[in-house]
């Protein structure tokens, strides 16, 4: 099976695209010092202030913001021509974590939250949002998820309510492990105007805002994504802020969150398949061989992640041509986490039990996919979700022990 340590074609993907293996080899190239910088994270996930014009992290802060915003950046043409599509974001995501999911976890920019802000934003909104992000290097935070409100976001209780003196609105409520809450000088949080699915809607949120406080929460793994606790104490939010007022109700707020996690998913999918062929082809590298017990359930593994590649590449190519089919993404997503964890598993077996102390980059990497499981949902919601695809046949295949069938 061919090693993806080598930069060469990833496997089971579909990538016929030029324009894709170029980006694919571009990000090869400039996530070799990832490695690195994720343990300087691991340890203290600001470290990254030091990076900043890494190629990689000025690569992944540009990725989702339109070219029309970029300054003159030393990226070559035809990479950044499909800088922004899912399919890309794929091939991205899976290649820096492959080197360490950190270092693009902790990496500044507005990252998932654009996705909302053009299903969400008007002109003027999304104009000033882009600049800001093209003009320095500041963090974002997505906040949607509650204290007991993880998977039922649709029930979410922040509130929004219009201020007493006509300027404006106030917020007030909680969120909890949201990626760069304590951390984000901007953002999005989700919040509560009516009762319902089509009450809940997005506002702009400043960091700097009186009644906004944030802190970090302890983490054993996954240090760089930063996830946070946040309260907001009646937090003024001028009109200007609140995104989406020129859309219908049900083209507003969730329609924002869902056109992220649609499009979150397959990156975050991506992700863990990265770290799942980076333990691989380290198990590889310590001389564990096809053709032995442990070769064989290494083998087994590695056609797992292929086939869960292959999946992600299908769906972000599709999610690019307007297609949504939220059962598959759902496999893909449940299926990739499941692989991450198993591949540690099989590691610290293969390797020996002692290997989780002796070698402290597997050591991280075990902890590091463990996370993998609740970001962007939880695995049981997403196992339903697949279920109701076979119900309906959508045809997303079952996800088992085994993986993505
Ligand atoms: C590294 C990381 C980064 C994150 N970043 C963000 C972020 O930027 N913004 C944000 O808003 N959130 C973020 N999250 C939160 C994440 O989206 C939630 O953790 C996730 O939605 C699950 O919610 P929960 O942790 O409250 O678990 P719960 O929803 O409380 O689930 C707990 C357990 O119950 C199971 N469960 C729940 N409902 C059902 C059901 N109906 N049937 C069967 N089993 C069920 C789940 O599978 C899980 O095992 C992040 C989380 C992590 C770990």
């Amino acid at each position: 099976m061919a090693e993806v340590n080598r930069g060469g074609p990833l496997v089971g993907s579909d990538l016929r695209d030029d324009r894709m293996r170029a980006l694919d080899r571009h990000c090869w190239s400039v996530s070799g010092e990832f490695r690195k910088l994720g343990e300087l994270l691991d340890q203290d996930p600001d470290a990254i202030d030091d990076h900043l014009d890494l190629p990689g992290v000025l690569l992944y802060r540009f990725f989702s913001i339109p070219r029309r915003y970029w300054p003159a950046l030393d990226v070559p043409p035809q990479v950044a021509a499909v800088c922004g599509t899912s399919l890309a974001q794929a091939v991205v995501w899976e290649r820096f974590s492959y080197a360490d999911p950190n270092v693009l976890l902790a990496g500044p920019g507005p990252a998932l939250s654009s996705d909302a802000i053009h299903a969400l934003a008007d002109e003027e909104q999304t104009d000033r949002w882009f600049r800001r992000f093209a003009a320095r290097p500041d963090h974002t935070f997505f906040a949607v998820t509650e204290p007991a409100k993880g998977s039922a976001a649709t029930e979410l209780t922040t509130t929004l309510r219009p201020a007493t003196d006509g300027d404006g609105w106030v917020l007030n409520g909680e969120k909890t492990y949201v990626g760069n809450g304590a951390r984000g000088q901007v953002g999005l949080v989700f919040c509560r105007r009516a009762p319902g699915p089509w009450g809940i809607e997005a506002a702009l949120v400043e960091a700097s805002s009186p009644g906004f406080s944030a802190e970090l929460l302890p983490s054993v793994g996954l240090r760089g994504a930063r996830i946070s606790r946040m309260r907001f104490e009646d937090v003024r939010i001028p009109d200007r802020n609140l995104l989406g007022q020129h859309r219908r109700p049900t083209q507003r707020g969730l329609h924002g969150a869902r056109q992220v996690f649609y499009r979150a998913r397959p990156g975050i999918a991506a992700m863990a398949v990265g770290c799942a062929q980076a333990v691989c082809d380290h198990v590889r590298g310590q001389g564990v061989r096809d053709g032995g017990a442990g070769g064989d359930r290494l083998a087994a593994v590695e056609d797992r992640i292929a086939a869960i590649r292959r999946l992600i590449h299908r769906i972000a190519a599709d999610i690019d041509g307007g297609l949504i089919d939220p059962h598959r993404i759902a496999a893909a997503k449940a299926g990739a986490a499941r692989v991450a964890e198993d591949a540690t598993v099989l590691a610290a077996e293969l390797l020996g039990p002692a290997s989780l102390l002796d070698d402290p980059w597997l050591e991280k990497v075990y902890r590091d996919v463990r996370a993998f499981e609740f970001m962007e949902g939880a695995g049981n919601v997403h196992l339903l979700s697949v279920f109701q695809g076979l119900l309906k046949g959508s045809g997303a295949g079952a996800v088992g022990p085994e993986g993505v069938r």
